[in-house]
């Protein structure tokens, strides 16, 4: 839970703006002079141009009437394929070489038997190199015996550009707010579908991140998107990030470099890791 406050506490809103929406001031000089199909055009113009609620906004944050979306089963987990040849190999179940603590010092994860294990309680870990727009493979196991409920059980997270998230939680017969499930965008886009696996099990995420883009006075040029397979089954499909991914609250933006560390969560849980892999993408 520490982890969990020290994020909301860093994620701190501080009054960027999103320009994405509200930016349609159209100038029709003259309309009298139109023919009269342009006012069809005008009047979608109009349309398009009020300001309108992404998807992820048409729910409070964490509400428990969300629907919960259907469960699918994705099938046995399967052992790891190798990683292509152009990917930066990021965890190949033998060091932490690529990854350190947020304050800089080594990270203290635990390493055996190929996999990496949250040592609960000693922080969040970040590769030591920063990435844009990428192409990443991950794979986790929730606890077994589970333990907890809610968002209390298996719970970690896939944190894009150290501020993005696709949460990682034993969603296996555990419920909870739907936009906090496994492969929620967190507090913003539930998944499509439930794929995830018993716990104990080793899942797979293949994600596609496209990173915001900022004007040069910190507006929001374009908003992040993100398309998620889990186990193999597409869950998030170019889903626009409403902004940083924050506990309780909406999400907004605030303008960030173009490449920032891939983060892993530690959120009191001995979630394990393996056979990460990342591309990075032409911008
Ligand atoms: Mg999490």
């Amino acid at each position: 839970m520490r982890e969990t406050r020290n994020r909301e506490t860093r994620n701190a809103e501080r009054g960027a703006r999103n320009s994405r929406f509200g930016t349609g001031a159209r100038h029709a000089c003259s309309a009298f002079r139109l023919p009269r199909s342009a006012f069809a055009g005008l009047a979608l113009l109009a349309l398009v141009s009020v300001p309108t609620r992404s998807p992820a906004q048409q729910w409070p944050v964490h509400s428990m009437d969300r629907p919960r979306p259907p469960v699918v089963d994705a099938g046995p987990e399967r052992p790891p394929l190798a990683p292509p040849s152009d990917a930066i190999v990021l965890f190949d179940g033998k060091n932490l070489a690529q990854w350190q603590a947020e304050d800089s010092t080594p990270a203290k994860w635990i390493v055996r038997d190929g996999y990496m294990e949250v040592a609960p309680r000693t922080g969040a870990i970040v590769t030591r190199r920063g990435f844009g727009d990428v192409q990443l493979h991950v794979e986790w196991a929730a606890p077994v015996p589970p333990r907890g409920e809610s968002q209390d059980r298996g719970n970690s997270g896939v944190f894009l550009m150290t501020h993005y998230e696709v949460q990682v939680l034993d969603s296996y017969h555990n419920d909870t707010y739907a936009d906090g499930q496994a492969a929620a965008v967190y507090g913003q886009t539930p998944p499509l579908v439930n794929a995830t696996r018993p716990p104990g099990q080793w899942q797979s995420y293949d994600i596609i991140f496209h990173r915001p883009r900022f004007a040069s006075d910190g507006a929001v040029r374009d908003s992040a998107r993100v398309t998620v397979l889990h186990n193999g089954v597409l869950v998030q499909d170019n889903t626009v990030i409403t902004g940083w991914t924050v506990h309780g609250r909406r999400a907004h933006y605030q303008p960030h470099a173009d490449r920032l560390p891939l983060l892993l969560q530690d959120h009191g849980h001995p979630v394990r890791y393996r056979d990460i892999w990342i591309r990075e993408l032409k911008e």
